[in-house]
């Protein structure tokens, strides 16, 4: 049997922390070793100080495993990182700095011109970023890679289809995003039922920018990020799971529907372990994707697409759906890790 990795987990009763939990439970590349998270955890068997929201059974493997404070020593090979924003990025860096390749969810290093921010189908050759971080912060084993917004991973993909034939020019987006988004116990019923809110906190300047670093270009020192304008309204709906995006996009080049189709359909998956097959799946009926009836497809990892049709402003118009907790977090950085293996990186 090949080697399994010792994992940590920063931020473990949280929503994505419970994922990790979940995905890692049979995963044959990792086993959890190590759970952190704050003070009000700390020293509690993890059954005890998480409070398990999953439709699954809180993993065995895990229960009596003892929460410890978010610093290293951890026991541990790798961490997986769902803290806060506020906490993640000096707690991070920390772990970075004692040795530890840190796979991370929050939005605190994405934009550091030293950190890839990967997509594996998309970018896997921003890792080579990682020997310009080491040696910039004077990192020695360890490293910090980090996985987008979650919204970003409902439109960021068939984005990355129509940018590499055609050429992306600008990008109009409104996002229905789950409630799960905001972590437990999020937002408050009183707030979400029956409404929906015009507004989520520091979300549109994410959604704003984080395509462009995306489907740039490493240059052998940085990311030249993609030259085009994205526009976003972000708004949170009484959905649990799964976040929506409403897309306009404006190409450079002029393509025929069944180019773009072919194009969005035609994208590779990848061969690692948590690679969904497809990557993207682009569906006919009417009134999909919902997030009801779509975001467990492909094991919770597949985005898809519907609605897609030429646009009367813009060029063409979709919908793009992704499971926020799942392709847009705790999937993502498990699949993130598994490239990290499959190139050699931990
Ligand atoms: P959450 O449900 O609120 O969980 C937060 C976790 O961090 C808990 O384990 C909590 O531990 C721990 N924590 C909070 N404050 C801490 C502190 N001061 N010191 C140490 N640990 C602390 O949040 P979440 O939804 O899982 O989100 C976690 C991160 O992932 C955020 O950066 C978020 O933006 C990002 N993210 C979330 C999603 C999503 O769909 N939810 C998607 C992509 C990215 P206790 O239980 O002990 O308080």
């Amino acid at each position: 049997m090949s080697k399994k990795y010792r994992v940590g987990i920063l931020g473990a009763t949280g929503t994505v922390g419970q994922r990790f939990c979940q995905l890692l439970e049979n995963h044959p590349q990792f086993e959890i070793t190590a759970l952190a998270a704050s003070d009000r955890s700390v020293g509690k068997p993890f059954a005890e100080a998480c409070a398990w929201k999953l439709a699954t059974p809180m993993p065995e493997n895990v229960k009596n495993i003892t929460v410890v404070p978010i610093e290293p020593p951890l026991d541990c090979d790798l961490v997986f990182s769902s803290l806060p924003s506020s906490v993640a990025r000096e707690t991070e860096e920390t772990f970075a700095r004692a040795g530890y390749p840190v796979i991370s969810n929050s939005s605190s290093f994405r934009m550091d011109e030293d950190v890839p921010l990967l997509i594996p189908e998309i970018n896997h050759d921003h890792l080579d970023l990682l020997e310009v971080q080491k040696k910039k912060r004077g990192f020695t084993k360890g490293f910090i890679v980090t996985n987008p917004n979650c919204a970003i991973m409902s439109f960021a993909p068939p984005l990355a289809a129509l940018h590499n034939k055609f050429g992306v020019e600008s990008v109009f987006v409104t996002t229905f995003q789950a409630v799960s988004g905001a972590g437990y116990p999020g937002v408050p019923t009183l707030d979400i039922m029956d409404n929906v809110m015009p507004y989520i906190a520091g979300e549109e300047p994410k959604v704003e920018t984080e395509a462009q670093k995306i489907l740039g270009k490493f240059n052998g020192e940085r990311i030249e990020k993609a030259d085009f304008l994205v526009s976003a309204q972000c708004f949170r709906v009484p959905v649990i799971d799964g976040h929506t995006a409403s897309v306009r996009v404006k190409l450079k080049k002029t393509s025929t529907l069944e180019e773009v189709v072919e194009a969005i359909s035609s994208y590779p998956s990848l061969d690692l372990i948590s690679s969904p097959k497809p990557f993207m799946a682009i569906t006919d009926e009417p009134d999909r994707p919902q997030p009801r009836l779509d975001r467990d497809r492909g094991n919770g990892m597949t985005i898809t697409i519907g609605r897609l049709y030429p646009d009367n402003i813009f060029d063409y118009r979709f919908v793009g759906l992704s499971h926020n907790t799942l392709r847009g977090a705790a999937g993502a950085a498990v699949l993130n890790a598994e490239l990290l293996i499959q190139q050699g990186l931990i």
